[in-house]
């Protein structure tokens, strides 16, 4: 199957569902998104700030360009200018120094708040009761250029179906509880960035609204990053 083809049938997956589709070309080359861009796609996911930026620069501006892996606080100045949405903000530390560079950069960027859901897989993201301590706490109150879109959470990578649909009820409730209990302009809670192409199908069913998607599009990655 083709990129082309692909997209058409995630667009078709998603079409009676509130999901858009983060096409997730890490480690693929520029042809690939551009082939991808042709077929109308426009919101792409990286996990590097290299990546990002390099890929930023050779591609058409009206790209969406998300980052979707560890972002070191160092290297956020080099994306704050262009990026549309950083998923993966795992820390206290890492959001008041983007607020710090959108700030200088005269933008506010959008985040989500990395959840650590699965056992072991994924070695970075907050303890799911750690996320309402920090949106109620000063630190947060005193940020004026980011906004809180939502969440982000990585399942374990593991056959066992039921232990998927329990991670991702998980954040799911976490959002819900986030979305009805705290009132700030500053958390819109819009977005629920769950599901890969091993597991999107069950985070559609817990109301996932941005899957990200790699290799069902682009074709397995030579290594896995
Ligand atoms: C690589 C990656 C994806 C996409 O994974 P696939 O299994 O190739 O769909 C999604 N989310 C994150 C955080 C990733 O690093």
């Amino acid at each position: 199957m083709s990129i082309t083809e692909n997209l058409d049938y995630f667009n078709s997956e998603l079409a009676e569902t509130n999901a858009r589709l983060l096409a997730v070309s890490k480690t693929k080359p520029i042809s690939d998104i551009k082939e991808a861009y042709l077929a109308g796609q426009r919101l792409f996911g990286e996990n590097t700030v290299q990546e990002l930026t390099e890929k930023y620069n050779q591609l058409p501006k009206d790209i969406e360009w998300h980052l979707i892996g560890h972002l070191q606080t160092n290297k956020v100045k080099y994306i704050v200018p262009f990026v549309s949405l950083i998923h993966s903000v795992d820390s206290l530390k890492l959001l008041v120094e983007i607020d710090k560079q959108a700030q200088k950069a005269g933008r506010v960027i959008n985040c989500l708040l990395e959840v650590f859901i699965a056992d072991e897989e994924s070695k970075f993201g907050f303890l799911p009761n750690e996320i309402i301590p920090l949106l109620k706490s000063d630190e947060f109150k005193n940020l004026n250029n980011i906004q809180v879109l939502g969440l982000m959470g990585i399942a374990s990578n593991t056959d066992d179906v039921g232990k998927i649909d329990r991670e991702f009820a998980k954040i799911k409730a976490l959002f819900e509880i986030i979305k009805n209990d705290i009132s700030d302009p500053k958390i819109t809670m819009t977005e629920l960035s769950i599901g890969m192409s091993s597991d999107y199908k069950i985070a559609l069913r817990h109301g996932s609204t941005l899957v990200r998607i790699g290799s069902a599009i682009f074709g397995n990655r030579n290594y896995s990053a």
